[in-house]
């Protein structure tokens, strides 16, 4: 009898099929999501609540088991701050808005201003040519060249060099002490209310460990921008055209940009919660936020931003993988890392790729989960970023193995790769993506998917209503969780790393 239990737990390792039960996902989620974790803020006790639970739960599945202190501070413009463009005082909020990214509490700016195009530099693309920003300030547009080639910027799809916080780290890079984006609604895909309302709050950073950082960060609203070239004799829709082109060469304009910044410093710190199921030196790696917004007492019925999907949903689901791994014997070893302060812009996973318990090297993947709905069976999986790796084929004969349809991704433009945790893993030469379901799920039509992400969208997401439903389905969470638990088997235990395709943007970082 003891034999025979034996052998079949042997078994049950070497065919890797643990059962995955969608009750304890469910169980996770309902509890990560619930009020006593008071929307597991950054920083916030519930925040730190949630990091323990999680902490445990790796603890009980006998997984080794630590957290990363993640060093923060939170940054605020004081009111007192003035900011003038070519001799006019512009006014916070209506005309402009700032963040000091050099993390000190006042500095001064009297610096001549110099129009970069986009401020992009790949080895593709230079916007530069040679120009010294040092003690300047970079004028620029967000977005990137207009491609329909696939063969440059992607096509139709954005890349990272076209997002805003690229502006400001590559510009910094160039030694600029600040720097302006222009707003252009349909070239950053929001209006100015959202850039208005998203940053007349604090803003959180990683504490500064040396390296470039701009002492004025600001977006400009269009007319603002516009009435600024005009006193050179320029328009914007003459610089956008010159912007296209490859020849095009950066224009110093003859006004300044004066700036006094006073700024409140909120050093804090937070948690990401890393498990190790230990096997070789290489490894494979799940990855989910759990933090949220918190608390906003102002707001109804409760305040309490549960985030239920996002990410409690991603959390029990590693969770859950966690759980059934303990007990495999894959290859590599597995890593489970629960990040904080993701919703503060990818902090915690950008520390824990500055400071990765193994070599970047060591690391052949990492799926990443964020926002994944027990909306029913899923028919469809997504995988966006998976084709620029050496994993595409993998992905797809698992989904085909389970049934499951590989879902393209519905907004390529919209550049969402670039707003995930496992982003921060891929700038450090990982292969990454996040593994989430497509809109179809087994016995209903597309539209019952389709409007219940908009529904999520319109009254969820990133809301107080984003809550624990017990009408959700678990089971097709479970068989998603499969899929996921199938790709991570796989590279587990494959002969060779996951690498990036040859002359993907991230391999580079890689091959460093
Ligand atoms: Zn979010």
């Amino acid at each position: 009898m003891k034999t025979w239990i034996f052998w079949s737990v042997l078994a049950l390792a070497a065919s890797a099929q643990p059962v995955i039960e969608g009750e304890r996902i469910r169980a996770h989620l309902k509890h990560l999501a619930g009020d006593e974790f008071e929307g597991r803020g950054t920083g916030q006790p519930g925040g730190d609540r949630a990091a323990d639970y999680i902490a445990e739960q790796f603890r009980s599945y006998g997984l080794e088991t630590s957290f990363q202190e993640v060093p923060l501070v939170g940054v605020s413009t004081l009111p007192t701050s003035t900011f003038t463009l070519a001799g006019r005082p512009l006014k916070s909020g209506d005309d402009y808005v700032v963040n000091n990214q050099s993390q000190e509490a006042r500095v001064t700016i009297d610096a001549p201003i110099v129009f970069v195009g986009f401020g992009i530099q790949t080895p593709d693309w230079d916007d530069y040519k040679g120009l010294d920003l040092k003690g300047k300030v970079a004028l620029v547009f967000v977005n990137e060249p207009e491609s329909q080639d696939p063969g440059f910027f992607k096509g139709r799809a954005l890349t990272y060099p076209g997002r805003w916080t690229y502006k400001f780290e590559e510009t910094a890079r160039h030694g600029a002490v600040a720097t302006l984006i222009i707003h252009r609604t349909d070239l950053a895909a929001y209006g100015w209310e959202v850039v208005r309302n998203s940053w007349n709050s604090e803003k959180s950073y990683l504490k500064r460990e040396g390296g470039p950082a701009l002492q004025a960060a600001a977006w400009i609203h269009y007319d603002v921008a516009g009435w600024l070239v005009g006193k050179d004799g320029l328009t914007l829709e003459q610089l956008y055209q010159e912007s296209q082109l490859r020849d095009f060469q950066p224009r110093a304009l003859t006004s300044r940009l004066q700036v006094r910044l006073d700024s409140r410093l909120r050093p804090f710190s937070s948690r990401n919660v890393i498990a190790r199921k230990a096997a070789g030196p290489e490894a494979v790696m799940y990855s989910a936020h759990y933090d949220h917004l918190g608390i906003r007492p102002e707001e109804k019925p409760d305040g309490i931003y549960n985030g239920a999907l996002d990410n409690a949903s991603g959390c029990a689901i590693l969770l859950e993988l966690a759980r059934v791994f303990a007990s495999t014997a894959p290859k590599r070893s597995l890593y489970f890392v629960s990040t904080t302060a993701e919703e503060q812009g990818l902090l915690g996973a950008a520390y824990f790729a500055q400071h990765p318990p193994l070599p970047l090297k060591q690391i052949s993947l990492d799926l990443n989960f964020d926002m994944v709905p027990p909306w029913g069976e899923p028919e469809e999986v997504t995988a966006n970023g998976c084709e620029r790796t050496t994993f595409h084929g993998e992905v797809l004969q698992e989904a085909a193995h389970l049934g499951l349809k590989l879902a393209p991704d519905p907004a390529p433009e919209a550049g969402l790769y670039y707003r995930m945790d496992h982003f921060s893993l891929a700038q450090g030469g990982v292969p990454s993506f996040s593994v989430g379901e497509g809109l179809k799920f087994r016995g209903q039509p597309l539209a019952y998917g389709i409007e219940l992400a908009n529904d999520y969208t319109r009254r969820c997401y990133h809301q107080a209503a984003d809550e624990f439903q017990e009408s959700w389905d678990f089971q097709g969470l479970a068989r998603f969780t499969r899929f996921a638990y199938n790709l991570g088997w796989r590279a587990a235990n494959q002969d060779k790393l996951v690498q990036w395709r040859p002359g993907d943007e991230f391999e580079a970082a890689r091959l460093k």
